[in-house]
């Protein structure tokens, strides 16, 4: 029995590891993707929305660049945390590539996503984030939404919509939700 408890642990732990990124904990590219098929097919089946929010850190080069790559990996880990502590039990945050992240809102319709980005913009404004015991900053996010059905017929679709409202609110200036 105690081998079986061993080897199921252990098959536990390699599953985590092979759907979580190391930095953030958030959930990974590769099974967000399995998790959005997931819940369109759910959607259609219960006629229900599902919400995209694809979220960037502004100028981040810039930070890392005047911080270094520890503080950089610091904001990546709080800003993580804060799309994590804004989100239902249901809903799936990914650290989508170096410091973009996307979320899957299932059940959520446009005007909530909406109010969800934009009550995540603002308090990201307020996150004190501390390196070496000193604030740094300032720390502003930007965010492209979309939802399925109203914005494409399947999850590739949906996310290139919300990519093309993020790069929409990175040409005005940042620091903004389109949607
Ligand atoms: P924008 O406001 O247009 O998004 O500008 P930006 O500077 O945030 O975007 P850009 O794509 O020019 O730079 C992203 C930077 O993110 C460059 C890369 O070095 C950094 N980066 C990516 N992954 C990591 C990481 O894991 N840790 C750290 N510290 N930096 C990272
Ligand atoms: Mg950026
Ligand atoms: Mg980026």
């Amino acid at each position: 029995i105690g081998t079986s408890v061993v080897n199921l642990r252990l098959r536990e732990s390699l599953r985590e590891k092979s759907i979580r990124d190391p930095l953030s904990g958030l959930f990974n590219r590769r099974f967000m993707e399995e998790t959005l098929e997931r819940e369109i097919r759910r959607s259609i089946r219960l006629k229900s929305p599902v919400g995209i929010i694809m979220a960037d850190i502004d100028n981040f080069k810039e930070f890392n660049d005047t911080y270094g790559h520890e503080a950089g990996d610091i904001m990546i880990r709080e800003i993580a945390q804060l799309l994590t502590n804004h989100v239902r039990q249901e809903d799936v945050v990914c650290r989508y590539g170096g410091e973009e992240f996307l979320l899957i809102l299932p059940g959520a319709a446009p005007d909530l996503v909406r109010g969800r980005a934009e009550r995540l913009r603002t308090d990201a404004h307020s996150q004190t984030i501390r390196y070496m015991g000193l604030p740094i900053g300032p720390v502003s996010v930007s965010f492209g939404c979309s939802s399925f059905p109203a914005d494409g017929d399947d999850g590739s679709e949906v996310i290139k919509v919300a990519d093309m409202h993020l790069l929409q609110a990175k040409r005005e200036g940042r620091d903004r939700v389109v949607c």
